[in-house]
């Protein structure tokens, strides 16, 4: 599968998405599946937006990107890199963990400067609408170093990964009914519309199917009246039969 949805995802979060030329077919090949989100840091240069972009899309000496599906830049900012498999776990414990399985983020970070509030809350919000997306649970939307064999070899990223994942699931005060009500999603159409509009559309197909179900109860009834009819002297059936066993009594005495 290549992950084209990505952008769309992020965007439907609200989040700023800007794609990267090329993105929805670069990868080294497709990925497997969607079954973890795995949280990583750059530990790039100190400042710029995310000055690391251009070696997680094309790689660096001996590994050839992407390196990442997403970067994620310190404005907040999500850079969407690759649709397809990309290189960023390396050996890991479980199958499941591993980079035809695992869709790879990488913040832009030093990896011992505190992270910038914006960023820190795009980060939380972006791996939420991923893992809601895929059907990924919170319990593995997973640091490099947790899925990194062996244990020790990787310490990104410098995030307290267990308020990450609580934050994940504390979304009471980011989402207001009205935000969900006018949320924009795709009709069957394919086409961007707001919840409100999907119900309204609902509503008027019902509206179609119960009209057409009134004109086939209409033609069964007038189906019946006709067989009522028929029985009420339409047709004489005794008449018929005495004339039929007339005609053969005088075909017989010819
Ligand atoms: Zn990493």
């Amino acid at each position: 599968m290549m992950l084209t949805e990505l952008a769309d995802v992020l965007r439907r979060a609200g989040l700023p998405a800007q794609e990267v030329a090329g993105w929805q077919t670069r990868g080294h090949g497709p990925m497997s599946s969607v079954s973890c989100v795995v949280l990583h840091h750059t530990a790039g240069p100190a400042t710029g937006e995310a000055p690391s972009l251009a070696t997680v899309t094309t790689g660096r000496p001996g590994l050839a990107g992407p390196l990442a599906q997403l970067v994620l830049g310190r404005s907040g900012t999500w850079y969407v890199v690759a649709a397809g498999l990309s290189y960023h776990a390396g050996v890991v414990f479980e199958p499941w963990q591993g980079n035809a399985h695992a869709i790879g983020i990488e913040a832009e970070a030093t990896g011992v400067d505190a992270w910038p509030p914006a960023q820190y809350a795009s980060y939380v919000a972006g791996a939420r609408a991923l893992a809601d997306y895929y059907g990924v649970p919170y319990s593995r939307v997973l640091g490099h170093r947790e899925v990194a064999a062996p244990a020790g070899r990787k310490v990104d990223p410098n995030l307290d990964l267990a308020a990450f994942r609580a934050a994940l699931s504390n979304v009471e005060d980011d989402v207001t009914a009205a935000e969900v009500w006018t949320a924009p999603i795709r009709n069957a159409f394919g086409d961007t519309v707001q919840a409100a509009q999907i119900l309204v559309g609902t509503e008027h197909r019902v509206a179609d199917v119960q009209r057409g179900l009134a004109l086939v109860s209409e033609s069964v009834g007038d189906l019946a009246q006709r067989i009522d009819g028929l029985s009420a002297g339409g047709v004489d059936l005794d008449a018929l039969a005495a004339k039929v066993a007339d005609l053969l009594a005088q075909r017989l005495a010819a």
